[in-house]
Order: structure tokens, then C-alpha cells, then sequence
């Protein structure tokens, strides 16, 4: 065993973690786990096709279950299912076609958002909607139906002409808002209940220099100041407002706006595979020392800020997720959850959330607030309405006590969302109850019904999946 591994398993012993860290493959087991290293799930077996017909060819030879996964982001075993054939799709990560005169792509589903910016950054187009990071798969992307902090643009359905989707009887089916629009509507969110994505045509937008406008705005005036100065605004491209501990009271609007400034970050896209050594140690020290909270509203946050920024569109959407990963994620683990609240109610439920976080002493990071308009295509929509969407991403110790606290306090935030007319995210550990589940996405009966024709044997299966349908 390396002695790294070691010491991590003999510290982890020491304190009562070592039941949960993920089982190590055994000769001849395949276990897939996720981000968050806490749902290590044993498969039969794990393929990485390179093309639809491989994904085809696997489907008929194997006669059992079948679970998907993409970039491993999602935090509560959404991509394995105990003894099934797992596919992985990184291997379908090319781009099929580009016709940047038109603004449109076409991508094998696996592929990355970072290696699609490296294919369109040169013709100066960007990706219409994405997460904040670039790391994920567009075929998870799709599969969650993400978001970003895109301004007016709501939910990454909204940027896709067309989905390739190979169903449990390996038929290969082309859908769109014309062809077989009921299954293209129910894929956006359908965490790969309903076949493989396999390529996705998407729109793409104009890459642009953008200037970066940092304000505080008083709590209850956010609602109207994000109308009136953000979505009014044609030349706003991104924007959110995070609100930090430990009274999550006080909004700081950062918002990207479109211009012809000179920009002050030279390069086109972040570079690949930096160590990112300074943004974990901040972090680290922000959630684990005495102090660290405030250190960071009042002094870490003014000087970054503080500064003039003017980056290239393609920049700013090239985030790598690797500056928020811990060094090790044996003892702590980061994980998020996500509410979406009609606008109507952003003041009630912010204030129960903060009082939810600090009764139950949450080691909260950070609350992003974003927008989105009302997603009237997607079956599982999480904006039916049009909604506010509070991104809160905290910390926890890697064990199960740790573990059974953030289901009291996720479940509590959940009804508050619930008792405000809102929904919540998906892609997140699990903690939801089935009612809750059942109140959030009523339309599952009907995703149900549409899986009974497709996938009558009830191949393509997850963890979500197991626990809510
Ligand atoms: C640090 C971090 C930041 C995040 N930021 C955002 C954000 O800004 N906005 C946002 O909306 N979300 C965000 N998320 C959540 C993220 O969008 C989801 O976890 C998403 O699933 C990640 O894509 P992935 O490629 O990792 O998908 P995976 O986690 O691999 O898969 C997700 C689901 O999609 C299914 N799936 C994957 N590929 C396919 C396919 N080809 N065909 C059919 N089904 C498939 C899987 O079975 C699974 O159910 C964030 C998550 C993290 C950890």
C-alpha cells in the first residue's frame, strides 16, 4: 500500500471515518464513485465507449442494468447503480461538427465544456450556458439541466437544438422540440433515467470582453436592484451575489457587463492544470480557523474586489473546479445544495435559510444567488416559474455522524423552499424524503410513464433514481 494512503487510513481509523471512505477495488471489483468521495458504489463492470454505435453494441450484450456517468460531479450516487454495466462516456469527447457562421455545434456528449471553449475560442464564440466551472460533461450538464450565472438565460435547455439519445433497446433516436418532443423534454433532468446522450447540437454566443461591477446591495432591495440594474440591462452577460456567514444578510452583486475596455487579463482561457496551492489554502483557512469568516468579509473579499477586472467572456466561463478541491477529501468533504425560489418570496425564504444555517451551525462557504427566467420546455423543470436560485456550498467532516446532521438541516432548508413555492436541485446527496421529492417534482409520475415505454425493464438506473421513483 503507498505509505500516503496508509497514513491516511490510519488517521482515518483513528477517527471513525474509515466505515466511510470508499471501499478500495478489490481484484476484480469496479467501484465508481463520485466528487465527493462518499458513495462508492460497486459495479459489474465499467466501459468508456468512443462512439454511438460501441454504446449500441454494449447495450445488446449486456442483458442487465445500466448507469451512466460523466464528469463524477454530482454528490449522491446519480451515476451508479450496484451491479450494473457503468459507461462511462469521457471516451465520446469530440467535437462533430462547427459552423461558426451559424453559432452552432455539434459534440459527442462527453466532451467538456473546457475542451469545446478550446475548439470555439478561436473563432471568437463562447458556450451560450454552462455551470461557473468547466470541468463538467455536456451530457451531465444536460442530464442536470445546469445552469450558470448567464443573465436572462435560465436553464442549459435553452441552448440545445437537438440530443442523440440511444434508448435501452439500442435504438439510436434523434429528438428535438420537433421530433419525439416528449422524450426531449424529459432528458433535461432526467439523470439518465431514460438511455444514453450520446451527441447534443447546441447554440453558442459571441465572445466578448466583459468588465466586472462589484456592489453591495441592502438585502431586502436585491429583488428590484437585480430587476432594474441587472436583467434591464442588455450588456450584462453573468451575475450572481453571494452572501456569506454568519448572517448571510448582506448581498455583494458581482456582475460581468459587456465592454470595449482593455482587458487586464491577457489570456483567452485559464490555463490548464495550475496547482491552485493559494485559493486552497484560503479556503482551508476561511472554514477551519477561528475567525476565518470574518477575515474574509472584511478584508479578503474588498481587496479582491476591490480591483478592476476586464477579462475575455471565454475566460471567465473556463473556471476549473480543481481551485476549490481539497488537498484531501479523506478527513472533510465540500459539498452543495441548491433551492430555487420564486422571486415573489426571495425575502422570506433568505431569512429562514440564514436562521437554518446558524441554528444548525452550517460551515457554510458561501450562498450564490442567481436568476432564471421560467423553464417552459423541460419536463423536470426546477423553474416552472420564473425563480431566484440560492447555490449554497459548505463543508463537512467525511463521517456519518457529520453525515446525519446535514440531513436534518438539508431537509429543514428543503421545507422552507417547499413552504415558499420552490423546488430544489437534483445532482446533491440524496437527503431529501420521498414526500419532499414527491412535493418538489410533481410531474414524475409522468417521467415514469414515459420510462415505462421506453425502458420497460427498468435498465437505465441510479441511485436518485432508486431512492425517488
Ligand atoms: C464544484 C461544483 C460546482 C457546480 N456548479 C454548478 C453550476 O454552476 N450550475 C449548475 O447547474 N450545477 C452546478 N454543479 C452541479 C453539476 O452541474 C452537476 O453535478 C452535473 O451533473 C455535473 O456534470 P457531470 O458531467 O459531472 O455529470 P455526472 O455527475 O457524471 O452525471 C450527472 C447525471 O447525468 C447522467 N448522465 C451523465 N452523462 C450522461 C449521458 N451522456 N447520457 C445520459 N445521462 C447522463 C448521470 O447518470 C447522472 O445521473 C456543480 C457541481 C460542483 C461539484
Amino acid at each position: 500500500m503507498n505509505p500516503r494512503r496508509r497514513e491516511i487510513l490510519r488517521a482515518a481509523a483513528a477517527s471513525g471515518v474509515a466505515a466511510l471512505l470508499p471501499a478500495p477495488a478489490r481484484a476484480g471489483r469496479t467501484v465508481i464513485n463520485d466528487v465527493s468521495q462518499l458513495n462508492p458504489v460497486e459495479v459489474a463492470d465499467a466501459r468508456r465507449p468512443r462512439s454511438t454505435g460501441e454504446i449500441q453494441a454494449a447495450l445488446r450484450a449486456w442483458p442487465g442494468t445500466v448507469s451512466i456517468g460523466g464528469g463524477r460531479f454530482s454528490q449522491g450516487g446519480q451515476i451508479a447503480e450496484p451491479g450494473s454495466l457503468h459507461v462511462d462516456m469521457r471516451g465520446m469527447n469530440k467535437v462533430l461538427s462547427l459552423d461558426a457562421q451559424s453559432r452552432v455545434i455539434r459534440v459527442q456528449a462527453g466532451i467538456r465544456w473546457r475542451d469545446i471553449q478550446d475548439a470555439i475560442d478561436p473563432h471568437d464564440l463562447s458556450v451560450k450556458i454552462m455551470q461557473s466551472f468547466s470541468n463538467f460533461t455536456v451530457g451531465g450538464a444536460l442530464s442536470v439541466n445546469c445552469h450558470g450565472r448567464y443573465v436572462g438565460r435560465g436553464p442549459l435547455v435553452n441552448s440545445v437544438r437537438a440530443v442523440q439519445l440511444v434508448t435501452a433497446d439500442a435504438q439510436v433516436l434523434e429528438l428535438s422540440r420537433s421530433r419525439e418532443p416528449e422524450l426531449f423534454r424529459a432528458v433535461f433532468g432526467g439523470y439518465g433515467g431514460l438511455g444514453v446522450v450520446t451527441q447534443v447540437e447546441l447554440d453558442l454566443d459571441a465572445n466578448t470582453r466583459m468588465e466586472r461591477i462589484a456592489q453591495s446591495v441592502p438585502l431586502e432591495d436585491y429583488p428590484q436592484f437585480f430587476r432594474e440594474t441587472v436583467l434591464a440591462d442588455p450588456k450584462m452577460v453573468m451575475h450572481n451575489a453571494d452572501l456569506i456567514s454568519p448572517d448571510f444578510d448582506a448581498p455583494v452583486a458581482i456582475s460581468w457587463r459587456a465592454t470595449d475596455k482593455p482587458v487586464t487579463e491577457a489570456k483567452r482561457l485559464v490555463p490548464r492544470g495550475q496547482r491552485y496551492a493559494v485559493d486552497k489554502d484560503v479556503i482551508w483557512a476561511v472554514t477551519e480557523l477561528p475567525g476565518g469568516a470574518r477575515v474574509r468579509k472584511e478584508v479578503i473579499n474588498p481587496s479582491v474586489l476591490g480591483k478592476q477586472a476586464v477579462v475575455w467572456r471565454n475566460h471567465e466561463a473556463s473556471l476549473d473546479t480543481a481551485m476549490l478541491e481539497p488537498r484531501t477529501r479523506s478527513m472533510s468533504t465540500y459539498l452543495l445544495q441548491e433551492f430555487f425560489i420564486p422571486q415573489e418570496n426571495f425575502l422570506p425564504f433568505v431569512r429562514k435559510m440564514a436562521g437554518i444555517l446558524k441554528a444548525r451551525e452550517v460551515n457554510a462557504l458561501n450562498v450564490s444567488i442567481r436568476h432564471s427566467p421560467a423553464d417552459k420546455t423541460s419536463l423536470l423543470a426546477w423553474a416552472p416559474q420564473e425563480v431566484f436560485a440560492f447555490v449554497l456550498y459548505y463543508k463537512q467532516r467525511s463521517t456519518q455522524a457529520a453525515s446525519a446532521k446535514v440531513r436534518v438541516w438539508t431537509r429543514e432548508l428543503i421545507d422552507a423552499a417547499l413552504e415558499n413555492g420552490g423546488r430544489y436541485y437534483l445532482p446533491y446527496r440524496l437527503d431529501a424524503t420521498r414526500e419532499q421529492f414527491r412535493r418538489a417534482y410533481p410531474e414524475a409520475a409522468e417521467f415514469t410513464a414515459l420510462k415505462a415505454r421506453v425502458d420497460p425493464d427498468k435498465r437505465f438506473r441510479n441511485l436518485l433514481w432508486d431512492a425517488y421513483l
